[in-house]
Protein backbone atom coordinates (compact mmCIF):
# COMPACT_ATOMS: atom_id res chain seq x y z
CA UNK A 1 0.00 0.00 0.00
CA UNK A 2 2.93 3.01 0.69
CA UNK A 3 4.58 1.40 -2.62
CA UNK A 4 1.24 2.16 -3.98
CA UNK A 5 0.87 5.51 -2.33
CA UNK A 6 3.89 6.66 -3.64
CA UNK A 7 3.10 5.64 -7.19
CA UNK A 8 0.03 7.68 -6.88
CA UNK A 9 1.46 11.29 -5.55
CA UNK A 10 4.26 10.75 -7.85
CA UNK A 11 2.45 9.88 -11.01
CA UNK A 12 -1.23 9.82 -11.00
CA UNK A 13 -2.10 13.14 -8.31
CA UNK A 14 -0.61 15.47 -11.51
CA UNK A 15 -2.43 13.66 -14.72
CA UNK A 16 -5.27 15.61 -16.23
CA UNK A 17 -7.66 12.90 -16.96
CA UNK A 18 -9.73 14.96 -18.55
CA UNK A 19 -7.39 15.83 -21.37
CA UNK A 20 -6.84 12.39 -21.75
CA UNK A 21 -10.06 10.15 -21.40
CA UNK A 22 -12.84 13.16 -23.30
CA UNK A 23 -10.07 14.05 -25.54
CA UNK A 24 -11.38 16.65 -28.49
CA UNK A 25 -14.17 17.31 -25.59
CA UNK A 26 -14.15 20.41 -22.98
CA UNK A 27 -15.60 19.26 -19.65
CA UNK A 28 -19.06 20.76 -20.77
CA UNK A 29 -19.22 19.00 -23.85
CA UNK A 30 -18.08 16.02 -22.00
CA UNK A 31 -20.68 16.40 -19.03
CA UNK A 32 -23.81 16.99 -21.49
CA UNK A 33 -22.76 13.83 -23.33
CA UNK A 34 -22.53 11.64 -20.38
CA UNK A 35 -26.23 12.49 -18.93
CA UNK A 36 -27.30 11.52 -22.60
CA UNK A 37 -25.47 8.48 -23.00
CA UNK A 38 -25.35 7.53 -19.34
CA UNK A 39 -29.14 7.60 -20.21
CA UNK A 40 -29.65 6.02 -23.37
CA UNK A 41 -27.50 3.12 -21.83
CA UNK A 42 -28.81 2.34 -18.65
CA UNK A 43 -32.79 2.27 -20.64
CA UNK A 44 -31.03 -0.16 -22.72
CA UNK A 45 -29.09 -2.05 -19.93
CA UNK A 46 -32.17 -2.50 -17.44
CA UNK A 47 -34.91 -4.15 -20.49
CA UNK A 48 -33.62 -7.77 -20.01
CA UNK A 49 -33.84 -7.01 -16.01
CA UNK A 50 -37.16 -5.37 -15.37
CA UNK A 51 -39.07 -6.07 -18.90
CA UNK A 52 -37.79 -9.21 -20.41
CA UNK A 53 -39.50 -11.29 -17.29
CA UNK A 54 -42.77 -9.52 -17.48
CA UNK A 55 -43.41 -9.87 -20.98
CA UNK A 56 -45.13 -13.94 -20.69
CA UNK A 57 -46.94 -12.50 -17.95
CA UNK A 58 -48.79 -9.26 -20.21
CA UNK A 59 -51.72 -11.32 -21.00
CA UNK A 60 -52.63 -12.21 -17.19
CA UNK A 61 -51.27 -8.80 -15.74
CA UNK A 62 -54.27 -5.77 -15.47
CA UNK A 63 -53.49 -2.23 -16.77
CA UNK A 64 -52.98 -0.85 -13.36
CA UNK A 65 -50.10 -3.61 -12.73
CA UNK A 66 -48.26 -2.70 -16.25
CA UNK A 67 -48.47 0.85 -15.57
CA UNK A 68 -46.68 0.36 -12.32
CA UNK A 69 -44.04 -1.80 -13.98
CA UNK A 70 -43.39 0.60 -16.58
CA UNK A 71 -43.10 3.33 -13.84
CA UNK A 72 -40.83 0.79 -11.94
CA UNK A 73 -38.88 0.74 -15.08
CA UNK A 74 -38.32 4.39 -16.09
CA UNK A 75 -37.75 5.60 -12.63
CA UNK A 76 -34.77 2.71 -12.40
CA UNK A 77 -33.35 3.82 -15.51
CA UNK A 78 -33.71 7.34 -14.33
CA UNK A 79 -32.32 7.10 -10.97
CA UNK A 80 -29.10 4.35 -12.30
CA UNK A 81 -28.55 6.71 -14.99
CA UNK A 82 -28.40 9.87 -12.83
CA UNK A 83 -26.40 8.12 -10.46
CA UNK A 84 -23.50 7.61 -13.05
CA UNK A 85 -23.96 11.23 -14.98
CA UNK A 86 -23.45 13.15 -11.89
CA UNK A 87 -20.72 10.61 -10.92
CA UNK A 88 -18.79 11.51 -14.61
CA UNK A 89 -19.68 15.81 -13.60
CA UNK A 90 -18.42 15.60 -10.22
CA UNK A 91 -15.22 13.65 -11.33
CA UNK A 92 -14.16 16.72 -14.03
CA UNK A 93 -15.54 19.39 -11.50
CA UNK A 94 -13.28 17.97 -8.69
CA UNK A 95 -10.18 17.95 -10.76
CA UNK A 96 -10.98 21.77 -12.35
CA UNK A 97 -11.43 23.18 -8.83
CA UNK A 98 -8.59 21.06 -7.00
CA UNK A 99 -5.85 21.46 -9.57
CA UNK A 100 -4.85 17.95 -8.98
CA UNK A 101 -6.09 14.79 -8.13
CA UNK A 102 -6.16 12.81 -4.54
CA UNK A 103 -6.98 9.44 -4.21
CA UNK A 104 -10.41 9.77 -2.78
CA UNK A 105 -11.57 12.82 -5.64
CA UNK A 106 -10.33 10.85 -8.63
CA UNK A 107 -13.61 8.57 -8.13
CA UNK A 108 -14.85 7.48 -4.72
CA UNK A 109 -16.02 11.47 -3.76
CA UNK A 110 -17.72 11.61 -7.13
CA UNK A 111 -19.36 8.18 -7.17
CA UNK A 112 -20.46 8.52 -3.37
CA UNK A 113 -22.15 12.25 -3.97
CA UNK A 114 -23.95 10.81 -7.20
CA UNK A 115 -24.96 7.99 -5.39
CA UNK A 116 -27.74 9.68 -3.74
CA UNK A 117 -29.69 9.69 -6.59
CA UNK A 118 -30.34 6.22 -5.92
CA UNK A 119 -33.22 7.57 -3.58
CA UNK A 120 -35.38 8.55 -6.78
CA UNK A 121 -35.66 4.77 -7.54
CA UNK A 122 -39.56 3.53 -6.58
CA UNK A 123 -39.29 0.14 -4.33
CA UNK A 124 -39.17 -2.67 -4.84
CA UNK A 125 -36.74 -1.84 -7.57
CA UNK A 126 -34.63 0.12 -5.30
CA UNK A 127 -33.79 -2.74 -2.78
CA UNK A 128 -33.11 -5.61 -5.99
CA UNK A 129 -30.39 -2.44 -7.28
CA UNK A 130 -29.17 -2.04 -3.38
CA UNK A 131 -28.97 -6.01 -3.22
CA UNK A 132 -26.90 -5.79 -6.47
CA UNK A 133 -24.64 -3.69 -5.58
CA UNK A 134 -23.93 -4.63 -1.52
CA UNK A 135 -23.56 -8.22 -3.65
CA UNK A 136 -20.51 -6.46 -5.59
CA UNK A 137 -18.79 -5.23 -2.43
CA UNK A 138 -19.33 -8.77 -0.93
CA UNK A 139 -17.32 -9.68 -3.96
CA UNK A 140 -14.41 -7.62 -3.74
CA UNK A 141 -14.24 -8.78 -0.31
CA UNK A 142 -13.82 -12.26 -1.02
CA UNK A 143 -11.22 -11.92 -3.87
CA UNK A 144 -8.73 -9.81 -1.39
CA UNK A 145 -5.73 -11.22 -0.16
CA UNK A 146 -6.43 -11.22 3.86
CA UNK A 147 -6.17 -14.27 5.52
CA UNK A 148 -10.47 -14.94 5.77
CA UNK A 149 -10.93 -13.81 2.21
CA UNK A 150 -7.97 -16.64 1.44
CA UNK A 151 -9.59 -18.99 3.80
CA UNK A 152 -13.17 -19.36 2.47
CA UNK A 153 -12.36 -18.43 -1.51
CA UNK A 154 -10.04 -21.33 -1.38
CA UNK A 155 -12.40 -23.90 0.35
CA UNK A 156 -15.55 -24.95 -0.97
CA UNK A 157 -16.39 -26.49 2.39
CA UNK A 158 -16.66 -23.79 4.11
CA UNK A 159 -18.34 -21.69 1.36
CA UNK A 160 -21.04 -24.67 1.43
CA UNK A 161 -21.34 -24.21 4.97
CA UNK A 162 -21.68 -20.17 4.19
CA UNK A 163 -24.14 -20.94 2.08
CA UNK A 164 -26.62 -23.76 3.93
CA UNK A 165 -26.75 -20.85 6.46
CA UNK A 166 -27.85 -18.10 4.20
CA UNK A 167 -30.14 -20.21 2.57
CA UNK A 168 -31.65 -20.86 5.65
CA UNK A 169 -31.91 -17.44 6.83
CA UNK A 170 -33.02 -16.63 3.76
CA UNK A 171 -36.59 -19.23 3.03
CA UNK A 172 -36.98 -18.57 6.49
CA UNK A 173 -36.83 -15.07 5.94
CA UNK A 174 -38.98 -15.05 2.92
CA UNK A 175 -41.65 -17.55 4.34
CA UNK A 176 -42.31 -15.62 7.10
CA UNK A 177 -41.72 -12.02 6.61
CA UNK A 178 -42.50 -12.00 3.35
CA UNK A 179 -39.03 -11.12 2.88
CA UNK A 180 -38.49 -8.84 -1.22
CA UNK A 181 -35.20 -9.94 -3.48
CA UNK A 182 -34.69 -12.52 -6.08
CA UNK A 183 -33.78 -16.04 -5.14
CA UNK A 184 -33.86 -20.06 -6.28
CA UNK A 185 -36.92 -20.71 -5.49
CA UNK A 186 -40.09 -19.72 -3.40
CA UNK A 187 -40.83 -21.42 -0.06
CA UNK A 188 -42.82 -23.99 0.36
CA UNK A 189 -46.21 -22.94 2.89
CA UNK A 190 -48.24 -25.36 4.06
CA UNK A 191 -51.49 -26.36 2.88
CA UNK A 192 -54.20 -24.85 4.89
CA UNK A 193 -56.92 -26.88 4.53
CA UNK A 194 -55.10 -29.37 6.03
CA UNK A 195 -53.70 -27.24 8.27
CA UNK A 196 -56.81 -27.52 10.16
CA UNK A 197 -57.07 -31.09 10.08
CA UNK A 198 -54.71 -32.01 12.97
CA UNK A 199 -55.01 -35.80 12.48
CA UNK A 200 -54.76 -36.09 8.66
CA UNK A 201 -51.57 -33.64 8.79
CA UNK A 202 -49.88 -35.97 11.22
CA UNK A 203 -50.28 -38.82 9.08
CA UNK A 204 -49.27 -36.70 5.82
CA UNK A 205 -47.28 -34.11 4.10
CA UNK A 206 -49.40 -31.24 4.71
CA UNK A 207 -47.50 -29.07 1.93
CA UNK A 208 -50.09 -30.56 -0.87
CA UNK A 209 -53.37 -31.94 -1.11
CA UNK A 210 -54.64 -34.44 -3.96
CA UNK A 211 -51.20 -35.61 -5.03
CA UNK A 212 -48.48 -37.10 -3.91
CA UNK A 213 -45.16 -36.31 -2.69
CA UNK A 214 -43.39 -37.78 -5.17
CA UNK A 215 -45.55 -36.09 -7.82
CA UNK A 216 -45.23 -32.73 -5.69
CA UNK A 217 -41.17 -33.08 -5.81
CA UNK A 218 -41.01 -34.13 -9.72
CA UNK A 219 -43.63 -30.81 -10.63
CA UNK A 220 -41.35 -28.20 -8.67
CA UNK A 221 -38.29 -29.85 -9.91
CA UNK A 222 -39.52 -29.49 -14.08
CA UNK A 223 -40.51 -26.02 -13.07
CA UNK A 224 -37.39 -24.61 -11.70
CA UNK A 225 -35.40 -26.77 -14.21
CA UNK A 226 -36.70 -25.13 -17.24
CA UNK A 227 -36.69 -21.59 -15.27
CA UNK A 228 -33.01 -21.91 -14.99
CA UNK A 229 -33.16 -23.46 -18.68
CA UNK A 230 -34.31 -19.82 -19.44
CA UNK A 231 -31.56 -17.93 -17.81
CA UNK A 232 -28.66 -20.55 -19.40
CA UNK A 233 -29.87 -19.56 -22.61
CA UNK A 234 -30.16 -15.90 -21.93
CA UNK A 235 -26.40 -16.39 -20.75
CA UNK A 236 -25.14 -18.41 -23.42
CA UNK A 237 -26.90 -15.64 -26.15
CA UNK A 238 -25.81 -12.67 -24.02
CA UNK A 239 -21.99 -14.28 -24.12
CA UNK A 240 -22.59 -15.12 -28.04
CA UNK A 241 -23.23 -11.62 -28.57
CA UNK A 242 -19.75 -10.35 -27.43
CA UNK A 243 -17.85 -12.43 -28.89
CA UNK A 244 -16.41 -12.49 -32.82
CA UNK A 245 -17.15 -15.92 -33.75
CA UNK A 246 -21.05 -15.90 -32.21
CA UNK A 247 -21.11 -19.92 -33.42
CA UNK A 248 -18.13 -20.55 -30.49
CA UNK A 249 -20.27 -18.99 -28.02
CA UNK A 250 -22.82 -21.37 -28.15
CA UNK A 251 -20.84 -24.41 -28.62
CA UNK A 252 -19.54 -23.23 -24.87
CA UNK A 253 -23.56 -23.34 -23.33
CA UNK A 254 -23.09 -24.75 -20.30
CA UNK A 255 -26.58 -26.16 -18.19
CA UNK A 256 -25.64 -24.63 -15.22
CA UNK A 257 -28.79 -23.00 -13.69
CA UNK A 258 -30.83 -25.45 -14.80
CA UNK A 259 -29.09 -28.31 -13.08
CA UNK A 260 -28.60 -25.87 -9.94
CA UNK A 261 -32.04 -24.24 -9.39
CA UNK A 262 -33.89 -28.33 -9.83
CA UNK A 263 -30.74 -30.01 -7.61
CA UNK A 264 -31.18 -27.10 -4.84
CA UNK A 265 -35.15 -26.88 -4.64
CA UNK A 266 -34.91 -30.93 -5.15
CA UNK A 267 -33.02 -31.29 -2.21
CA UNK A 268 -35.50 -28.87 -0.09
CA UNK A 269 -38.73 -30.14 -0.98
CA UNK A 270 -37.47 -34.00 -0.80
CA UNK A 271 -36.18 -32.92 2.78
CA UNK A 272 -39.00 -30.73 3.90
CA UNK A 273 -41.60 -33.65 2.80
CA UNK A 274 -39.77 -36.26 4.41
CA UNK A 275 -39.67 -34.84 7.68
CA UNK A 276 -43.06 -33.95 7.70
CA UNK A 277 -44.63 -37.39 6.61
CA UNK A 278 -42.28 -38.85 9.71
CA UNK A 279 -43.75 -36.17 11.71
CA UNK A 280 -40.25 -35.49 13.03
CA UNK A 281 -40.80 -31.54 14.17
CA UNK A 282 -43.42 -28.75 14.09
CA UNK A 283 -43.60 -27.69 10.19
CA UNK A 284 -41.57 -24.56 11.05
CA UNK A 285 -38.31 -26.48 12.17
CA UNK A 286 -39.02 -29.07 9.60
CA UNK A 287 -38.74 -26.03 7.06
CA UNK A 288 -35.83 -24.52 8.40
CA UNK A 289 -33.69 -28.34 8.01
CA UNK A 290 -34.77 -28.65 4.58
CA UNK A 291 -33.87 -24.89 3.69
CA UNK A 292 -30.52 -25.85 5.33
CA UNK A 293 -30.04 -29.24 3.32
CA UNK A 294 -31.18 -27.34 0.04
CA UNK A 295 -27.74 -25.51 0.52
CA UNK A 296 -25.72 -28.43 -0.01
CA UNK A 297 -26.27 -27.84 -3.58
CA UNK A 298 -23.67 -25.21 -3.72
CA UNK A 299 -20.88 -28.12 -3.24
CA UNK A 300 -21.87 -29.11 -6.60
CA UNK A 301 -22.47 -25.82 -8.47
CA UNK A 302 -20.06 -23.29 -6.20
CA UNK A 303 -20.02 -19.88 -7.11
CA UNK A 304 -18.68 -16.89 -6.04
CA UNK A 305 -20.92 -14.23 -6.90
CA UNK A 306 -23.68 -16.63 -5.48
CA UNK A 307 -22.38 -16.60 -2.26
CA UNK A 308 -21.67 -13.04 -2.18
CA UNK A 309 -25.34 -12.52 -3.13
CA UNK A 310 -26.84 -15.36 -0.68
CA UNK A 311 -24.60 -13.77 2.35
CA UNK A 312 -26.08 -10.47 1.35
CA UNK A 313 -29.59 -11.20 1.85
CA UNK A 314 -28.75 -13.81 4.45
CA UNK A 315 -27.57 -10.16 6.42
CA UNK A 316 -31.09 -8.69 5.50
CA UNK A 317 -32.68 -11.46 6.54
CA UNK A 318 -30.89 -11.73 10.20
CA UNK A 319 -31.72 -7.80 10.28
CA UNK A 320 -35.38 -8.41 9.46
CA UNK A 321 -35.59 -10.96 12.34
CA UNK A 322 -34.26 -8.63 14.90
CA UNK A 323 -36.32 -5.42 13.75
CA UNK A 324 -39.43 -7.92 14.52
CA UNK A 325 -38.18 -9.12 17.76
CA UNK A 326 -37.42 -5.75 18.83
CA UNK A 327 -40.32 -4.42 17.32
CA UNK A 328 -41.86 -3.50 20.96
CA UNK A 329 -38.87 -2.08 22.59
CA UNK A 330 -40.13 0.65 25.38
CA UNK A 331 -36.20 1.83 24.88
CA UNK A 332 -36.03 5.18 22.70
CA UNK A 333 -32.50 5.01 21.28
CA UNK A 334 -33.05 1.05 20.18
CA UNK A 335 -36.26 2.23 18.46
CA UNK A 336 -34.21 4.95 16.73
CA UNK A 337 -31.66 2.94 15.79
CA UNK A 338 -34.16 0.00 14.61
CA UNK A 339 -36.07 2.31 12.41
CA UNK A 340 -32.95 4.12 10.95
CA UNK A 341 -32.78 4.04 7.32
CA UNK A 342 -29.24 3.01 6.81
CA UNK A 343 -29.25 2.53 3.30
CA UNK A 344 -29.18 6.17 2.76
CA UNK A 345 -25.39 6.18 3.70
CA UNK A 346 -24.56 2.02 2.98
CA UNK A 347 -25.54 2.64 -0.74
CA UNK A 348 -23.71 5.74 -1.58
CA UNK A 349 -20.55 4.33 0.30
CA UNK A 350 -20.70 1.02 -1.22
CA UNK A 351 -21.01 2.50 -4.88
CA UNK A 352 -18.04 4.60 -3.71
CA UNK A 353 -16.10 2.01 -2.79
CA UNK A 354 -16.84 -0.76 -5.78
CA UNK A 355 -15.76 2.23 -8.29
CA UNK A 356 -12.90 3.08 -5.99
CA UNK A 357 -11.55 -0.42 -6.48
CA UNK A 358 -12.55 -0.99 -10.01
CA UNK A 359 -10.31 2.50 -10.80
CA UNK A 360 -7.12 1.29 -8.16
CA UNK A 361 -7.10 -2.59 -8.65
CA UNK A 362 -9.59 -3.99 -11.08
CA UNK A 363 -8.77 -7.55 -10.63
CA UNK A 364 -10.46 -7.68 -7.10
CA UNK A 365 -13.65 -6.83 -8.92
CA UNK A 366 -16.36 -9.25 -10.03
CA UNK A 367 -17.30 -9.54 -13.55
CA UNK A 368 -20.58 -8.76 -13.11
CA UNK A 369 -20.37 -6.03 -10.50
CA UNK A 370 -17.61 -4.35 -13.74
CA UNK A 371 -20.47 -5.14 -15.98
CA UNK A 372 -23.00 -2.78 -14.00
CA UNK A 373 -20.94 -0.16 -13.09
CA UNK A 374 -19.50 -0.05 -17.29
CA UNK A 375 -23.37 -0.12 -18.54
CA UNK A 376 -24.53 2.53 -16.11
CA UNK A 377 -21.53 4.86 -16.55
CA UNK A 378 -21.65 4.10 -20.81
CA UNK A 379 -17.82 2.99 -19.92
CA UNK A 380 -16.55 6.06 -18.48
CA UNK A 381 -15.06 4.63 -15.50
CA UNK A 382 -13.03 2.12 -17.51
CA UNK A 383 -11.70 4.23 -19.34
CA UNK A 384 -10.52 6.00 -16.22
CA UNK A 385 -9.07 2.67 -14.74
CA UNK A 386 -7.44 1.88 -18.33
CA UNK A 387 -5.93 5.00 -17.91
CA UNK A 388 -4.99 4.34 -14.33
CA UNK A 389 -3.59 0.69 -14.77
CA UNK A 390 -1.50 1.35 -18.01
CA UNK A 391 0.25 4.49 -15.66
CA UNK A 392 0.61 2.01 -12.90
CA UNK A 393 1.95 -0.64 -15.15
CA UNK A 394 4.56 1.81 -17.04
CA UNK A 395 5.64 3.07 -13.71
CA UNK A 396 6.31 -0.44 -12.54
CA UNK A 397 8.12 -1.44 -15.50
CA UNK A 398 10.46 1.79 -15.73
CA UNK A 399 11.57 0.88 -11.63
CA UNK A 400 12.33 -2.79 -13.01
CA UNK A 401 14.64 -1.03 -15.67
ZN1 LIG B 1 -13.39 16.82 -17.73
ZN1 LIG C 1 -44.98 -33.86 0.60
Amino acid sequence: MANFSKIFNEHLSTVNYCEIVHKGLSCKQHMLRSHLYSTLSTFKFLIPALLLPVIPKIPILTKEKLKQLLWDYISCSIGCSLVAAVGVDLCCLMRILLGRNYLYTMCFLPAFFGAFFVHLIKQPVFQVTLNYMYQGVVDIFLRRNNVVSKTISSSKSIQTIIFMLCSTLILHGKRLYGMRGFWLITPNRPNTAEDNDIENSKKHCNLHSNISCGNYLWKGVRKYFFAGLTLDCLSAIRKAALLKTKWNGIKKFRMYWAMKFSLYHGLYTSTHCFLNRINAAPDMINHTLASCCAGLSYYFFPQIGLLSYAIVLGFEALWEMFRDHKAVTKFYILKICINFFYNFLLFPLACGYSSHVYVMQPRFCSPVGVFILNQASNNYIAKISNLVQQIIKDVKHLNKD
